[in-house]
């Protein structure tokens, strides 16, 4: 950590700073310029609060030189790491596309959804059973009866099973459906119990970007997780908020290069949600692709137009199928596995 004072400190005030530092059982370094003195602290600084020193009238800035995250920070592990869905790897050399339905609703729907997702080739199939819906009045998923639903269909294909946690009081009911890859979704990113909680599990975490989220503020979510014990966890960018009506959410294409650079662990994007119109989601899924993404989460509805939730968005299975084929183009030019 690095503290600059202002350009009239005392060298008494300068003291000060030395002083806190030693309290604190670290060591300082004061280099003195002829516009500014700067403070270096040496030792581990996570545990000190920049606002310890910002208090002072004569500190001008605070800079940390350490990142905040660790675990999931490629300084602390600098191969990309590949997690075991249920035997298939996310990460890595191959590109996993993830497809199924906004939300679960009957057991037909989920048996056609399911066999139109293998069909084209997917291997693993998203669902969900609980919906996060902006309006209370809207239908709210069909619960756990729709965890044993979606298992029914998914593993008629052997597809693993990816559905939204929204409380954490359903956890313990998540692990009994064996769900393969429990989703936090983008209302729930900060929702710091919660990553908690699936931190203390092994299920691998799909953790959804908050959709005014940085990037900085996503990674510490995951470290979040990571911290409490629980490495299996994949980014998922699904657009963030932007002054543009004419789409859902801004696909943000740049955030792939940033968490590969950030983190070892992979990313996946949701074009869906971010375009909120099917017509969009091919063009996002190859720009996706293109630009290093490990994997897709698209929506897709055996008849979109009697979607339950979400129907401008999905594909219906020829659809999707169409878009593997040239998604498994794109993959093979830029030497990735299909
Ligand atoms: C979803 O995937 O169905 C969903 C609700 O996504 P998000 O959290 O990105 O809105
Ligand atoms: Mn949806």
């Amino acid at each position: 950590m690095i503290i600059i004072l202002r350009a009239d400190v005392s060298d008494q005030n300068v003291q000060v700073v030395e002083q806190k530092i030693a309290s604190m059982g670290m060591k300082s370094h004061v280099s003195r310029g002829i516009q500014r003195t700067v403070v270096g602290i040496i030792g581990d600084e996570s545990k000190v609060d920049k606002e310890a020193f910002e208090v002072f009238p004569f500190v001008e800035s605070v800079i940390r030189v350490m990142k905040p995250y660790k675990i999931v920070s490629r300084d602390s592990h600098h191969e990309d790491t590949v997690i075991d869905v249920a035997g298939i790897p996310i990460g890595g050399k191959t590109i996993q596309i993830i497809g199924g339905p906004c939300s679960v609703e009957t057991p037909d729907q989920m048996a056609k959804a399911a066999a139109g997702v293998a069909a084209a080739g997917c291997r693993l199939m998203r669902g969900g059973a609980f919906k996060p819906r902006t309006s209370p009045y809207a239908f709210q998923g069909v619960g756990v009866e729709g965890l044993e639903m979606f298992q029914v269909a998914a593993r008629k294909h052997n597809l693993p099973v990816v559905t939204e946690l929204m409380d954490v009081r359903m956890l313990d009911t998540f692990l009994e459906h064996k769900v393969d890859v429990i989703q936090i979704g983008t209302r729930n990113m900060q929702n710091f119990d919660l990553l908690k909680e699936v931190g203390k599990v092994q299920t691998p975490v799909i953790l959804k970007r908050g959709m005014s989220a940085t990037i900085s503020e996503w990674l510490m979510s995951a470290e979040y997780i990571a911290a409490n014990g629980n490495h299996n966890i994949i980014f998922c960018e699904r657009g963030v908020r932007s002054f543009e009506t004419a789409y859902r959410n801004m696909l943000d294409v740049t955030a792939i290069p940033v968490i590969k650079r950030e983190t070892h662990l992979p990313v996946i994007i949701d074009p869906s949600h971010a375009g909120g119109k099917a017509w969009m989601v091919p063009a996002l899924s190859r720009a996706a692709i293109a630009a290093g993404a490990d994997g897709l989460l698209i929506e897709m509805h055996p008849c979109p137009s009697e979607a339950w939730c979400d129907a401008d968005q999905a594909l219906n299975p020829e659809q999707l199928s169409e878009l593997m084929v040239e998604l498994r183009g794109i993959a093979h030019v830029i030497g990735r596995d299909f």
